[in-house]
């Protein structure tokens, strides 16, 4: 317990690119490899915050464990995403990029 990471996560609600209604929790840098991952956030029908907390992250190489923390940051209305289009898709990419600046 001497060595906890605290990493904000933003909340996707659905992905277009991934075609699925599911939550996703999404880190846009990790401490220790400085790449983005992403983790399971459950099925839409389930609450998200039940999957934050301690998390081993996707490093490529050498992973640690982290514990994800969320401010509230919300990126889709899953209603949108149903059926997603090449337009979601583009509109997505943009925020991402808006994000990670
Ligand atoms: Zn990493």
């Amino acid at each position: 317990m001497t060595n906890e990471v605290l990493v904000p996560a933003v909340l996707e609600k659905g992905s277009a690119r991934k075609k699925t209604n599911n939550h996703t929790w999404i880190i846009y840098q990790c401490p220790f490899c400085g790449f983005s991952h992403n983790h399971g956030g459950g099925p839409a029908t389930a609450d998200p915050v039940k999957y934050l907390g301690g998390r081993v992250s996707h490093c490529l190489y050498d992973s640690q464990e982290y514990i994800l923390t969320w401010d509230g940051t919300t990126l889709f209305d899953p209603k949108k995403y149903r059926t997603p289009t090449k337009l979601d898709c583009r509109k997505l990419e943009k925020k991402h990029k808006a994000l990670e600046k």
